[in-house]
């Protein structure tokens, strides 16, 4: 029977995450015919959201940053990101509290931050505008490069931003680790502990991963953070509409059982020709998995001898975490929406996490409070909605309800002692998520939180390409792939997987 949309691919994107909604919606607007399956109840993936009582929670990500790559999302289909969702620039970014009493907060009025860091640590402010100008120059080399374009593809090799960027290479401090750099740019211990963290942005260790990484600052004080009203899972709930204004049709609480493709010919697998949903096979010129690349080879295809596959399993994942959703019946003035509490030896929290396997004994605590700013609705007047991180190894069998419960009492210790009154008592509702839970939820390999961590040089090429070679027609999105976690990240996937797909079955 001749197809009445022949010139109109039809696309399957397996997953709702916030890449594969990036390329269903930029596929649907170069007229693709585009289906979304996700095996959960609505868009987001790690970005979803979960009640508990009165209390609302993002699930997973909570800070919101380089919005002009969602702007560029919507205005590239002729929209606006800002008439699906609100969002309000942050002043004040961050509070960061150490057990010595110090406090800072950090913003993107920059000079306000140097004379802060001045006056709490005795550091010479023009510390902070170097290291912030340094922090921008990595961004204007690498960027173009490494964000925008698949570095498996021989055509991103021929444009002049990839050789203006690779004559500047070595001007990305990749030869020494984020930690020995700010040891170089920073006087005081906590300055650096303070610039350190940002390696956690991708799941890495600061004392492994390449000084490459302090690119992250200047996306967070150079570009701005912001506010999502109604909370980070308003993001792919905009997205999702995006992509429904302009066609695309979404199909949830269904998982996709296997990439179906044609017979293999000398050995060589086929191309893709389908997916099988429900015991029910779909036919489809193209298929998009923004599972995580392990599940994708080992449940999708059933093909565990490909290459690549072999190369990822061996790569070190990114760190996971373990997340507490708390619901406290009581209000904390001295928090805000984004709050840190440092551990005091960061070095052997790192050890332990990356060497060890364990979680640490002593863990930096991260709080995100939606109702502070945002999102009032999302706890009672009198109340707050804590959502508590404390990085976490990727699962490797460790006995995850006695680490969870161990990580708890820390928590609670030390949450105890910085606001002077017993948290616990407190505490209306609560649940967690330990990394095995994550991989359950998300099907990410191992609860890793951003796909393989940063810690050698070279991730950025061994992260899985956006176009599989060995299945034409097959592309992936995601943190596992190309290039890399993260909201921002994975959004910019979806672009250089809609170009891919336009350009291969356009
Ligand atoms: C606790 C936590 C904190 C984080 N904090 C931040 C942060 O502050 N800022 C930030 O930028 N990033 C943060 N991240 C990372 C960020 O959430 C992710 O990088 C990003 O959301 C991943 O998007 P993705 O496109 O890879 O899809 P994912 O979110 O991984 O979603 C993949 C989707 O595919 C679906 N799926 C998988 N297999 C199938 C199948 N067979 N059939 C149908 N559906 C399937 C899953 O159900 C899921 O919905 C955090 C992550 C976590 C977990």
């Amino acid at each position: 029977m001749k197809n009445p949309h022949r010139e109109s691919p039809r696309v399957a994107v397996i997953g709702a995450g916030l890449g594969g909604l990036a390329a269903a919606a930029r596929l649907a607007a170069t007229g693709h015919q585009v289906d979304v399956f996700d095996r959960q109840s609505g868009p987001g993936g790690k970005a979803f959201s979960e009640t508990l009582g009165d209390y609302r929670f993002d699930t997973g990500p909570s800070l919101f940053t380089l919005k002009p790559v969602f702007d560029r999302l919507f205005a590239d289909v002729g929209r606006r990101f800002d008439d699906y969702v609100t969002t309000t620039p942050l002043d004040t970014i961050c509070s960061y509290f150490w057990r010595d009493g110090t406090r800072v907060h950090s913003s993107r009025d920059t000079e306000r931050m140097a004379q802060d860091f001045a006056r709490a640590f005795g550091e010479d402010p023009d510390h902070l505008r170097r290291y912030l100008s340094y922090s921008g120059r990595i961004h204007r080399i690498t960027s173009h490069l490494f964000l925008e374009h698949s570095l498996h593809e021989w055509s991103t090799y021929a444009t002049r931003g990839f050789w203006s960027s690779l004559v500047q290479l070595p001007r990305i401090d990749a030869l020494r680790t984020m930690a020995r750099a700010n040891e170089r740019f920073f006087d005081d211990r906590r300055l650096q502990q303070f610039f350190n963290r940002y390696a956690t942005y991708n799941g890495s260790d600061p004392y492994q991963t390449p000084a490459t990484l302090n690119i992250i600052p200047h996306v967070e004080y150079g570009m701005g953070a912001w506010a999502v009203h109604g909370g980070i899972h308003a993001v792919p709930r905009a997205i999702e509409a995006l992509a429904r204004d302009l066609g695309v049709r979404f199909h949830y609480g269904q998982a996709v059982e296997r990439i179906l493709t044609t017979a293999s010919r000398r050995g060589r697998p086929g191309r893709v020709r389908g997916v099988r949903v429900g015991g029910e096979e779909r036919a489809v010129d193209v298929v998009i998995s923004n599972a995580d690349v392990v599940s994708t080879y080992e449940r999708l295809l059933e093909d565990t001898s490909a290459r690549l596959y072999r190369r990822y399993r061996k790569l070190e994942p990114s760190s996971s975490g373990l997340v507490f959703y708390w619901g406290l019946r009581r209000r904390h003035p001295e928090l805000g929406l984004h709050n840190i509490f440092f551990s005091d030896d960061y070095r052997s929290e790192f050890r332990q996490i990356f060497r060890e396997g364990r979680c640490p004994d002593d863990p930096t605590v991260y709080v995100n409070i939606t109702a502070k700013e945002g999102a009032p609705g999302d706890a009672p007047a009198d109340g707050e909605n804590w959502f508590v991180l404390v990085n976490a190894p990727w699962d490797q069998g460790q006995d995850w309800e006695a680490e969870a419960d161990r990580t708890r009492r820390a928590v609670l210790r030390r949450m105890s002692v910085e606001l002077g009154y017993d948290v616990e008592s407190a505490i209306e509702v609560e649940s967690r998520m330990t990394p095995p839970e994550i991989q359950a939820r998300t099907g990410s390999h191992l609860g890793s939180l951003y796909g393989i961590s940063s810690n050698s040089t070279m991730a950025a090429f061994l992260r899985h390409p956006n176009r599989s070679r060995r299945y034409p027609g097959l592309y992936f999105v995601g943190g596992s792939a190309h290039p890399g976690g993260g909201m921002p990240l994975v959004v910019l996937g979806g672009r250089i997987v809609a170009e891919l797909v336009t350009r291969h079955h356009g």
